[in-house]
């Protein structure tokens, strides 16, 4: 029902001079923290890191450094999806005044809340590398602290991968991601028509030869003006479905509860695994999971 009135109010809005103007692309920006510039530990991931507030004003120049690139190539409407930690580290104040942004968990989409089939391309900032991929910043997989890793039809995903997918189940193509080498060339092996600004050179898990913010963004912004002249070439990666999800766990003690919902059957002390319908169904199953009470 609102979104019938606000569709009736904004039809006259884009009918300028007595013909209809088309409306501006919808690009979808996803923001994680690990992958920006110069974050490499805790100290710059959470409230009680001394460097936090610092690293949230890098995290929004780059978020604006992309906003900047896709408007270089024309209108564009933006939705920014805050998805680290607590979602409410991209500092709102600091957004161009025309933009809207998700915060706050819980959320059905996640990292995506807020896509659907209207939007052209999503671009990924500050992505991090899989569980599974050694030597990256921060490598994990939606939650460091209790997953061990999913699978997607067999193969171990990063969130990249996995928000590409969701990305897809809605037609949308991923156009840009940044982060270390690991995480941009993770998902580049599958969407590799997809841009890419490599900001840090990992060491390991809390270690890496980064640039400088200043230098981060400028990457950022030839990245996403290169993504948003190729626009209509880029194809959503979709999933197969019905999509088999394995998710391995920390705890034995999560995978056995985990084994508890329906469609889900336990392979292995740590892993749980079961058949779905599609990305949508598995985002939201993935965060029950990942929410249970700590033993
Ligand atoms: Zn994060």
């Amino acid at each position: 029902m609102k979104r019938l009135l606000a569709g009736l109010i904004l039809v006259p809005l884009v009918i300028v001079s007595g013909h209809a103007q088309p409306r501006p692309r919808k690009i979808f920006i996803s923001v994680d923290m690990e992958g920006i510039t110069g974050v490499v530990q805790p100290a710059q991931l959470g409230p009680d890191g001394f460097e936090y507030q610092r690293a949230r004003e890098w995290m929004t120049g780059e978020v604006n450094a992309a906003i900047d690139a896709i408007r270089e190539s024309g209108a564009a409407e933006i939705v920014v999806c805050d998805s680290h930690g607590n979602g409410q580290s991209v500092l709102i104040d600091k957004l161009p005044d025309d933009v809207r942004l998700v915060r706050g968990f819980p959320r059905p989409l996640e990292m995506m809340q807020g896509i659907d089939d209207t939007f052209a391309a999503a671009v990924f900032i500050g992505y991090h590398g899989s569980e599974w991929t050694a030597g990256a910043v921060r490598s994990h997989t939606i939650s460091s602290a209790r997953l061990l890793g999913i699978k997607l039809n067999g193969m171990e995903v990063s969130e990249g991968i996995f928000n590409a997918a969701l990305a897809g189940h809605f037609g949308v193509p991923v156009a840009f991601v940044s982060g270390d080498r690991l995480a941009v060339t993770q998902l580049q092996n599958v969407v590799p028509k997809a841009e890419g600004a490599i900001v840090k050179e990992p060491y390991g898990y809390h270690s890496a030869m980064s640039v400088t913010p200043a230098r981060g963004q400028a990457m950022i912004r030839d990245g996403v003006k290169r993504a948003m002249t190729k626009l209509s070439s880029l194809q959503p990666y979709r999933v197969p479905a019905p999509i088999d999800l394995e998710v391995g766990f920390k705890l034995t003690i999560d995978a056995e509860r985990a084994a508890f919902v329906p469609g889900l059957s336990r392979p292995d002390a740590h892993s749980v695994k079961g058949s779905f319908r599609d990305m949508v169904e598995i985002t939201k199953l993935l965060q029950v999971l990942t929410s249970l009470e700590a033993p």
